[in-house]
């Protein structure tokens, strides 16, 4: 057929929106849309964190992607993608190559460990389903074999490399779960440490002051320890090296203390702002008329703070309707809209039944209205992917 071709890359939050929209917005005569994704399922990142406590299941937090993209609409390819060579308009996958007139690059972040030497081969990092689900694995079993084989106490030790959002909703979980394994496998409660360890003087960087308060108080008061403005030089097998020479041992170490675009986009020639394409008002990437580029691959200025929008599943989905648009204006000649984030808030969860977060520009929540906003969050997105349909099977519900 001679239909325009929409190729979509990475089916997170950024590219299921945007390939819903397509299809939306368009009428099948109209364009031919592919979505290319390295599993047959979609998971949802911002509850990795749970997966990798074990207050989740796995497949909790992912969907099969044919249960909420039409395949008979939308060409299905389950493959990883290698490397895109824009000057072909051709993506090379592991197991063959896909041709594009228009391309969306929304395949996610990856951990980065700014070189701080050993990291990289002795700490887990929250990535995706798979690697979550080691984390909780390994997690276990230190707990398993503990009594079984008179391990020192320092096994049970979990050690979280950085304080951001994600370090302290990782933490938040197992301030749930670790009782609950110390009582499956007869272990004192005290004897489990969860230690969260970051650079800056405070945690969570960038947040309001008094929320970081009510956080890091909820946190302690669960048995979480906390160790500010230590700097981490170096990750062996078993421990932190902090500083001049300190060493914090545990029995699983996890790095949550940063993430970048994926490589690559680096692999595929695009000039990086820290790992990251900086793409132009319409999403585009600088001097491509076809790419797009979106969610956590994506630099996008915040013009009025001067600084980058924060990676967030928030801003992919919203990035996901503009660039829909766009594709269409494109294929009609029409101008192209620029992208205006709606910032509708932030709210990092504390456990189950605690959060703090902002709403509403500026209103501080704390406790179990923010731990309900959660929720409210989580199930928005899953009813502008699936409706209510998707929310009865893979919501928060309160029942
Ligand atoms: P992703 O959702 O990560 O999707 C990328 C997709 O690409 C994945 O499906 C992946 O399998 C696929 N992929 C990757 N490489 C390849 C390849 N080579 N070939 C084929 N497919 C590939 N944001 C919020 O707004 N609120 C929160 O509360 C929040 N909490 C978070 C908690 C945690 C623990 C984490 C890790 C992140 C959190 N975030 C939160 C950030 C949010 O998850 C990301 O900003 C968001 O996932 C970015 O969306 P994306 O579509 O760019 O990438």
């Amino acid at each position: 057929t001679n239909k325009p071709k929409i190729v979509v890359l990475g089916a997170g939050y950024a590219g299921m929106m945007t390939t819903k929209r397509l299809t939306q917005k368009l009428g099948v005569d109209e364009a031919e849309i592919v979505l290319i994704n390295k599993h047959n399922y979609h998971y949802q990142s911002t509850w990795l964190h749970e997966v990798a406590a074990g207050t989740k299941k796995p497949n909790e937090a992912r969907m099969m992607i044919s249960d909420v993209i039409n395949p008979r609409r939308v060409r299905l390819i389950y493959d990883s993608v290698v490397e895109i060579k824009k000057d072909e308009n051709l993506v090379v996958l592991e197991n063959g190559e896909v041709t594009y007139d228009y391309l969306v690059i929304s395949l996610g972040f990856e951990s980065n460990t700014f070189g701080i030497k050993g990291m990289e081969e002795n700490a887990f990092s929250i990535q995706d389903i798979d690697s979550c689900r080691l984390i909780h694995d390994h997690i276990e079993y230190q707990f398993a074999k503990y009594n079984q084989e008179d391990a020192s106490d320092d096994s049970l030790t979990i050690l979280v490399g950085g304080g951001g959002f994600t370090g302290i909703e990782f933490v938040g979980e197992l301030a749930e779960q670790i009782p609950k394994l110390c009582k499956k496998y007869d272990i004192d409660r005290s004897k489990a440490r969860i230690i969260d360890v970051e650079a800056a003087p405070r945690i969570m960087p960038g947040f309001d002051d008094e929320l970081v308060a009510y956080a890091k108080k909820s946190l302690e008061d669960r048995g979480v320890e906390f160790r500010e403005n230590a700097k981490i030089s170096e990750c062996k097998e078993d421990c932190f090296v902090i500083g001049e020479g300190e060493e914090i041992k545990a029995g699983t170490i996890v790095w949550t203390g940063g993430v970048t675009g994926n490589s690559i986009l680096g692999k595929s020639g695009f000039e990086l702002t820290k790992g990251k394409v900086s793409v132009n008002a319409d999403l585009r990437a600088p001097e491509e008329e076809n790419i797009f580029v979106l969610g956590d691959c994506s630099w996008v200025m915040d013009e009025e703070a001067g600084r980058p929008y924060p990676p967030t599943a928030q801003l992919a989905i919203q990035e996901a309707d503009t660039c829909a648009a766009n594709i269409k204006a494109l294929l009609y000649s029409e101008p192209l809209e620029s992208f205006v984030f709606d910032n509708k808030g932030t709210v990092a969860s504390l456990g189950k039944k605690d959060a703090m977060g902002t709403v509403f520009s500026d209103k501080r929540l704390y406790g179990t209205p923010a731990a309900a906003m959660k929720n409210v969050i989580d199930n928005r997105y899953l009813f502008l992917l699936g409706g209510p349909k998707l929310i009865l099977k893979k919501g928060k519900l309160p029942f």
